[in-house]
């Protein structure tokens, strides 16, 4: 097994303002002292805000990650800010005699499976890759998980399942299946797997949390999100537009029935969807009864379309945007925002911060971090 030195040991000071106005500085009550958590993909984008929320609730926490999509620098900035290291171990979750070693070395509570690939064009032209990292990782990881006792899963699923959504706002009990992309379908089946294993065993607790779009970056501007080239995302690009990195935001679409004609999206601070991991994981551990599959929405429930999230970046960095209107990007939908009353009524979590906060967030993480995790990488 291979661990990565992540400064274990070292005199951190750890600032205060670290999740100041968030609840989750305790551990929530159904959770006990010494609890220890698997977070595969922890070093990625969502995986590093979670291991930070997690590891500052005082729980101890195992990252496996293959660093196919990001850098243990992450971590690092992690451990630093938490004042203490996640376990991290390099490796893939197809690996099953890794997975084994490492849940025989350390026994966890519950594992967060943030571990996946996620770019919808790459699943077009490489089906395989993504079913195979997807589906077949997820596999593997519950096979290891059950032969080491473990049977609670907080899975990352995607709004992409709804396809195009029959109304707004999306409640949980939608229809899903209108996938029409191979990223899609691999959430789905992911989804559908674990569903079949939780009624073919009442030991498992499963949530899968559909996520809407997340963005943003933590307050200090010492972690957030590091495409790899040229981003697909809206955010990163118009950030990278912003520094001058890139001409022009590409626009896709401008007929669509909405405020402006461009697609509209629940934009999620990737704080508040960090946090909503750790009531999900509350919420599997304290129900007494069987928990089986659960289905959560994590959104804000507020539309945006691209023209207004914009201007939102202009104000939030009191730079230009050029954008040019393009066609339609194909397999978009024209508009998706959660109904996230579930989430607020059985987890008790609801996003906090606002597009103006995500906005800052996100360009206080670009100018501090221009070439992403590269810039500070020892
Ligand atoms: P990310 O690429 O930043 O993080 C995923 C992490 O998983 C990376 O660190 C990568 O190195 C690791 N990984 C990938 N395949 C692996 C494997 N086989 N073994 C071990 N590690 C592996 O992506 P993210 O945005 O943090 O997304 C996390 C999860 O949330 C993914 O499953 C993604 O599909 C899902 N999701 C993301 C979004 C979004 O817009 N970011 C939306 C909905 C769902
Ligand atoms: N979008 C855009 N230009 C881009 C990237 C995205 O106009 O360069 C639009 C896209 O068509 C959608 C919204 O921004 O309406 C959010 O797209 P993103 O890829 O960030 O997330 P998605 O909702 O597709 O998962």
């Amino acid at each position: 097994m291979k661990r990565a030195a992540l400064g274990y040991g070292v005199n951190v000071e750890v600032g205060e303002v670290l999740l100041s106005g968030t609840n989750y500085r305790e551990k929530p009550s159904s959770m006990t002292q010494s609890m220890k958590f698997l977070i595969t993909g922890g070093a990625g984008y969502i995986g590093s805000h979670t291991t930070l929320v997690l590891l500052r609730a005082g729980f101890d926490v195992v990252v496996l990650d293959n660093l196919c999509n990001a850098s243990s620098e992450s971590l690092k900035r992690v451990a630093q800010m938490a004042g203490r290291a996640p376990i991290f171990v390099e490796g893939d979750i197809r690996d099953r005699v890794l997975l084994d070693q490492l849940l025989a070395q350390h026994p966890v509570q519950a594992v967060l499976h943030f571990a996946g690939l996620k770019a919808v064009g790459e699943s077009v032209t490489q089906p395989l890759l993504y079913y195979s990292n997807n589906v077949e990782g997820t596999v593997t990881l519950c096979k290891a998980m059950e032969a080491a006792g473990v049977f609670t899963l907080v899975f990352s699923s995607s709004a992409t399942v709804y396809g195009d959504p029959v109304t707004v706002p999306i409640t949980e009990d939608q229809p899903v299946g209108q996938t029409i992309n191979p990223y899609g379908r691999s959430k789905l089946i992911a989804e559908q797997v674990l569903g079949d294993l939780a009624a073919s065993d009442p030991r498992w607790r499963v949530a899968l949390l559909r996520y809407f779009n997340p963005v943003g970056a933590h307050e200090t501007g010492q972690i957030g999100e590091d495409p790899r080239g040229i981003p697909n995302n809206l955010l990163p690009y118009i950030a990278r537009v912003a520094m001058g990195k890139l001409p022009e935001l590409v626009v896709f679409g401008y007929d669509y029935p909405t405020v402006d004609g461009t697609g509209v999206r629940d934009y999620i601070h990737v704080m508040d969807l960090a946090e909503g991991h750790l009531a999900a994981l509350s919420a599997l551990k304290a129900k007494k009864s069987r928990v089986g599959v659960q289905v959560w929405n994590l959104g804000t429930g507020q539309g945006y379309s691209v023209l207004q999230i914009l201007r939102a970046f202009e104000a939030a960095s009191g730079r230009t945007v050029p954008y040019r209107l393009a066609p339609r990007r194909a397999g978009d939908v024209a508009i998706s925002y959660a109904n996230s009353a579930k989430a607020a009524l059985e987890l008790g979590w609801t996003a906090k911060r606002d597009l103006s906060t995500m906005m800052r967030e996100a360009w206080r993480w670009q100018i501090m971090n221009p070439d992403g995790y590269q810039t500070g990488e020892s």
